[in-house]
């Protein structure tokens, strides 16, 4: 690796997980010079995304959602159960696409097959290298960002995307703290086969403990994310897998039928986490090193979506007007823009979480009330969709817009 040879207008993205891959191919599908420092990650990723529809448009537009559409099945209904046995239970919610004139809300991908098609797409950019290796430092000044390699080597660039998850060493580097909660829940996740089909409906049942999710995948199979208490957890994680597929086929009260589980079982403890800027001295932060958020109503990788088009647009848009990518002005329109979408969700997740693990009565009367108000309230229901799916002030790559 030359030292210090890249150019001032080049970006650099650290971390080649999702929320990186997509910034890389924003950016340099685009043409602007791009480099993106990954380092592989040291286990499987057994879990499956629900991309929404404006994450779904966005890969589209990037060329990636060929590669993905045949390994995802379409969600095209969302219903809520209330399982918590409660003496104030919320009625059943059913959401279909179809209200807000969609075929679907999005689909359901394994994370596996999503990397491989945003790996297999990025190296096909001219404009972009790709380093396998760690970042050991980064150091921003006035004029540009220095990233040291585990290997050797220094790199300097105008602007550094810090994808590099919920331990962002680009987050620390550009001395940005965060606030910071943990959730005594852990989620487990395992994919199974079952032999009734799915419709494409995806199911939470909402629990005392937290959401038990079965989310379509193609054919007879389907993903589970099953929020728990540690102890719990701890409990169900061991047993054997015909045990385990007896057990959620009782707690999804048998709606898909025999369930077989497959290999690859996932345990996650809950954690929030927000950076309190999004981007300072020319490091812009994208995905899960920005905000961490639990895997309720799926909004993470969504919003890491978002966060990379949006840096995407900014920058291109930058370059594309000879200006510096880097520039303190494209960092606060990136930060205003991303911060205020983040914390509104965040909020959103954080308040059903506790409301389901809340035994105080007014909480689950007011959370029964909300549900009853969507599900009778025609107008307060599309809207609700349609914030979930298409919010307003979406980046142009959501808009099937290219950069
Ligand atoms: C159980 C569960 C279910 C979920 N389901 C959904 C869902 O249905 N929908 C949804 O939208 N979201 C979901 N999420 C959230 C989603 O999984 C995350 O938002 C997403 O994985 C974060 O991607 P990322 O690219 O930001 O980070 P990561 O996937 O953590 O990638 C970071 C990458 O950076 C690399 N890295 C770190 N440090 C360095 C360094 N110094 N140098 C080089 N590389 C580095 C790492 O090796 C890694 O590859 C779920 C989360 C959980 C826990």
């Amino acid at each position: 690796m030359a030292d210090g040879q890249e150019g001032n207008n080049t970006a650099i993205i650290i971390g080649g997980g999702p929320a990186g891959l997509t910034a890389a191919i924003a950016l340099a599908g685009a043409g602007l010079p791009t480099l993106l420092v990954g380092k592989r990650p040291t286990k499987p990723d057994n879990r499956t995304t629900a991309l929404l529809a404006g994450s779904v448009t966005a890969l589209a537009t990037l060329g990636v959602w060929d590669l993905c559409e045949a390994h995802a099945a379409p969600l095209r209904v969302m219903r809520i159960v209330d399982d918590t046995g409660r003496l104030w239970r919320a009625p059943e919610v059913k959401f279909s696409a179809e209200e807000i004139g969609l075929d679907a809300f999005g689909s359901n991908i394994e994370n596996r097959h999503l990397i491989a098609a945003l790996d297999q797409r990025a190296r096909a950019l001219p404009a972009l290298r790709m380093i396998d290796d760690e970042a050991l430092a980064v150091e921003s000044n006035s004029d540009a960002v220095t990233v040291t390699l585990r290997a050797g080597g220094v790199m300097r660039a105008a602007l550094v995307i810090g994808a590099d998850g919920r331990h962002s060493l680009c987050r620390k580097a550009a001395g940005i703290g965060t606030d910071e909660r943990q959730y005594k829940q852990v989620a487990l996740t395992v994919c199974v086969g079952h032999s009734r089909p799915h419709h494409g409906i995806s199911t939470e049942f909402h629990t005392a403990s937290g959401p038990f999710t079965l989310v379509p995948l193609p054919g007879l199979r389907s993903s589970l994310v099953w929020v728990l208490d540690p102890a719990e957890a701890e409990r169900i994680a061991a047993l054997d897998d015909r045990e385990l597929s007896f057990e959620i086929e009782r707690r999804s009260h048998s709606i898909l039928g025999k369930i077989a589980v497959e290999a690859g079982r996932g345990m996650f403890p809950l954690s929030a986490a927000t950076a309190r800027r999004f981007a300072e001295n020319r490091i812009a932060l994208v995905g899960e090193a920005a905000h961490v958020i639990p895997p309720i109503g799926a909004q993470g990788l969504n919003l890491g979506l978002r966060d990379a088009a949006a840096i995407g647009e900014f920058a291109v848009t930058a370059h594309r007007e000879h200006g510096d990518i880097g520039a303190a002005s494209v960092l606060a329109a990136y930060d205003k823009l991303r911060r205020s979408d983040v914390a509104g969700r965040a909020l959103v997740v954080d308040a059903v979480n506790r409301s389901l693990l809340s035994d105080f009565l007014p909480v689950q009367a007011a959370r029964g009330l909300g549900l009853y108000l969507i599900d009778r309230i025609g107008p307060l229901r599309r809207a609700v969709m349609q914030e979930g799916v298409a919010p307003a002030g979406q980046p142009r790559l959501m808009r099937g817009e290219a950069l």
